[in-house]
């Protein structure tokens, strides 16, 4: 018998489908911090994935995750599900509220077009989620350990044994660095804004090369 822990997870498949509801009108100046958002780009590492500097931000600024869903489109129902590729997020919208380049942005999300295979879980090194890292190789499924610390790259929570869809929702979104189903720590703490650890030089070059290696490098975006 297949339990929830294991059985397959929907597709992601958010703006695949029209909205079966209408799409609420929340006033999104209630959903902006009136003085802008707190974010530091010394926060982010090379190649993080979106969904990893969207945890930071709602982590420094304590939003909800409609209110982070909102943050990246205005024209969806925040309760669907965004894939985390490019086309399907509004990265200028992104820029202008987080001030990232929008290259790193691009360079956050899944390529449309590639061929590649990326997991539809979530897949993490417990190492990096120490430092609330997450990064697009460790969704590569040609990817199967963690470029920087060699170790096995994992999909299941170690507490409940949960996978969740490699999705952009509000569940994955209201629990940062955390299994959406039973909120344990995917590295056993939270990241905290006043206390970055900075990756090591050579966690750094092991990623770059890595990302080159698997031909992530190779197109230049905009
Ligand atoms: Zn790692
Ligand atoms: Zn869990």
């Amino acid at each position: 018998m297949q339990s929830d822990a294991c059985s397959s997870p929907p597709p992601c498949e958010g703006l695949l489908r029209r909205p079966r509801f209408p799409i609420l009108t929340l006033d999104e100046a209630k959903l902006t911090p009136a003085l802008g958002y707190v974010f530091d780009k010394k926060w982010i590492d090379p190649r993080e994935s979106l969904v990893s500097i969207l945890w930071k931000l709602k982590v420094a600024n304590a939003l909800s995750g409609v209110a982070v869903m909102r943050l990246m489109r205005l024209d969806i129902d925040p309760y669907e599900s965004l894939p985390p590729k490019r086309g399907f997020i509004d990265v200028v919208r992104l820029n202008e509220a987080l001030g990232l380049p929008t290259k790193s942005l691009h360079m956050a999300l899944i390529e449309e077009t590639n061929r590649r295979r990326y997991s539809e879980v979530f897949r993490y090194c417990h190492f990096c989620m120490v430092r609330g890292y997450h990064s697009l190789l460790h969704q590569l499924e040609t990817a199967s350990r963690c470029p920087a610390h060699r170790c096995p790259v994992e999909s299941a929570c170690r507490q409940c044994g949960h996978e969740a869809p490699y999705c952009l929702n509000v569940q994955l979104l209201e629990a940062p660095h955390r299994c959406a189903h039973c909120h344990a720590f995917y590295g056993n703490r939270a990241w905290r804004p006043d206390r970055p650890r900075p990756m090591r030089p050579d966690q750094r070059i092991a990623f770059a090369r890595s990302y080159f290696e698997q031909g992530l490098g190779c197109r230049s975006h905009g």
